[in-house]
């Protein structure tokens, strides 16, 4: 494992640099889209508390759907809840499934050393969203899925949208017209014909636009700020952070430290403050038949003191699942 450095060069993958397009134009547009809200017009409560809602709920789709269950498989679910996930994880504008996958289990096995895509030791800037707008044959690629996320592909669902990239295009903006179609419903219902249209601009560009701008910059706040500042429990051998702010943003993912010690476990809780509502919800889904086999943080896995000892040797449950994840990754 790589010892911290100080600074860090971008990964040779992206030289020479080759802005992307597509990601470059869409994250360029979504943030203007965003400022409309800066237009009094288009404010409403009802738009405002639509997005608040929404940034949890979609940001769900991304810490539970694409990082803890389809990256870490951290516990199982059943197939049409996994894709619930996946889907409201592509409205947030964040790469294919198996790409994402394939991106972040490249962080963890090579975390802020060379090839890692989004290290803060190159700038903070590049850790938060430089690297998105230059192309990485190595990072986002299909050589990336083949090395890092074959086994998402084993699913014909993630498969076809590799095959059809257009449908995650079709997905991502049908987002639009349904909060314009709700806006419009719920203001028509509720304050007359006058209303319909005006909510309904206003629940695009507060429930749409500005979710999706906040939800990016939520996400991406791990990868820099809990790579930058906050506490440090393990000496993991990379920068990752234990970051309050980050973890109050994604509702647990800023113990970032914890999850870099412990990567396979559905919760990164290793204190009883270290609040992790997305493991809490995990555990709801337990309660109601739809997730099973959660993995727990490490130290809570081990076996009693006598077991242990019977053993005489290092944990076997964290080999196992230290082998499995590494398997995943490497299979
Ligand atoms: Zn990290
Ligand atoms: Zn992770």
């Amino acid at each position: 494992m790589a010892s911290v450095t100080k600074s860090l060069q971008v990964p040779s993958a992206t030289r020479p640099f080759a802005v992307n397009r597509v990601y470059a134009g869409t994250i360029l547009a979504v943030h203007l889209l965003a400022l409309l809200a800066f237009v009094p017009q288009f404010f409403s409560w009802i738009g405002f508390w639509s997005m608040v809602v929404g940034i949890h709920v979609f940001g769900q789709g991304i810490t539970i759907g694409y990082h803890r269950l389809l990256t870490h498989r951290s516990f199982k679910t059943l197939p049409w809840v996994e894709h619930a996930f996946a889907i409201l994880g592509i409205c947030c504008l964040e790469d294919s499934p198996a790409v994402w996958v394939a991106v972040h289990r490249l962080h963890h096995v090579h975390s802020d050393e060379q090839p890692d895509p989004h290290s803060p030791l190159v700038t903070f800037f590049w850790a938060h969203m430089g690297w998105l707008f230059v192309n990485n044959s190595k990072a986002r690629s299909l050589t990336a899925i083949d090395t890092y996320a074959k086994d998402i592909l084993r699913d014909p669902f993630y498969m076809l949208l590799e095959k059809r990239p257009l449908m995650l295009l079709w997905i991502g903006m049908a987002q639009v017209p349904v909060y314009f179609l709700a806006g419009a419903a719920i203001g028509w219902i509720g304050w007359g014909r006058e209303a319909a249209l005006p909510l309904a601009i206003s629940m695009v560009v507060w429930g749409v636009y500005v979710r999706i701008v906040a939800v990016w910059h939520i996400t991406w706040s791990v990868n820099s700020l809990a790579h930058m500042f906050g506490y440090r429990t393990y000496e993991t051998g990379e920068a990752s952070r234990n970051n309050w702010f980050v973890a109050l943003l994604t509702v647990g993912e800023g113990w970032h430290n914890n999850h870099h010690q412990d990567p396979s476990a559905a919760s990164v809780q290793h204190r009883w403050w270290e609040i992790d509502i997305s493991y809490y919800e995990i555990r709801i889904l337990e309660a109601l038949g739809l997730a099973w086999d959660v993995a727990v943080p490490r130290h809570l896995r081990r076996p009693p003191r006598a077991a242990r000892a019977a053993v005489a040797g290092p944990d076997v449950e964290d080999a196992v699942r230290q082998v499995s994840f590494e398997s995943s990754v490497s299979s």
